[in-house]
């Protein structure tokens, strides 16, 4: 097995176990590979040993390994900050959107999104960290974007997104991944419910999983560190 084959496998294992000390079924959680910073080869490895769904951060990066790429079929998934002179790039060539923080933003997604394609799957980024990541709607005004992203013609809202603070602390990590899962409850009441929460990276995905996540969104674990420039994408 490769190094990354390997890692997959730990990951996945670790999922597992959380899973069931949990009381949930590992089926009910996907495994999104982020692998920004990574080559395409680096993709394709983990993409033999069973991979489909990755990440990217930057649509440019993102759109140059998804034409490396396309004689594979992936799912590719945005989780970064979009700058509306990127929403055409983003539409068409993601199948999931994980960072609606602006109606505007959202707006330009559907307008971009064409017919042909199914309808693009959001989640919007919620900061429950307060002061931590600036990324993100803050709870208050959460109610009125789902409104707004709902009517929306070609997205489809499936749920909610976070990066919480970092912290090596089990008990703060569970309670800011609590918040995004009593949001998610909080939107049921008002008629909008959800399937999707978006939370747990490398280092907090048993935190996440105990709370909730049905998305992983995991780097590390799998392609190792962006820091060594060996295997980097620039
Ligand atoms: C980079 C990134 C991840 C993955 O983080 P790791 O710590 O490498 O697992 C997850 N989500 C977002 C939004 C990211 O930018």
């Amino acid at each position: 097995m490769t190094t990354i084959a390997l890692a997959l496998q730990a990951v996945k294992e670790r999922i597992q176990a959380c899973a069931k000390a949990a009381g949930r079924t590992p089926h009910e959680i996907q495994l999104v590979a982020v692998s920004k910073g990574f080559a395409p080869c680096k993709i394709e490895e983990a993409y033999r040993a069973g991979q489909t769904s990755f990440g990217e951060n930057r649509a440019q990066e993102g759109l140059e390994k998804i034409h490396a790429l396309k004689h594979l079929s992936l799912d590719w998934h945005f989780i970064g900050p979009i700058q509306s002179n990127k929403t055409r790039l983003v539409a068409e060539h993601f199948s999931w959107v994980h960072t609606i923080e602006r109606s505007k933003i959202a707006e330009r997604l559907s307008l971009a999104r064409s017919n042909g394609q199914a309808p693009l799957q959001v989640c919007i980024q919620v900061n429950i960290s307060g002061e931590g990541s600036k990324s993100g709607v803050s709870p208050g005004d959460l109610l009125p974007l789902a409104k707004f992203v709902q009517t929306l013609p070609r997205l489809r809202l499936r749920g909610l997104m976070a990066i919480p603070q970092l912290t090596a602390d089990f008990d703060l990590q569970r309670r800011q991944f609590r918040q995004l899962r009593e949001l998610k409850a909080a939107l049921a009441v008002e008629g909008i419910s959800l399937d999707t929460l978006s939370m747990g990276m490398s280092h907090d995905l048993e935190s996440a999983i105990w709370e909730g996540a049905t998305m992983l969104r995991v780097g590390t674990a799998i392609f190792g560190d962006r820091k060594s420039t060996k295997d980097s994408w620039q």
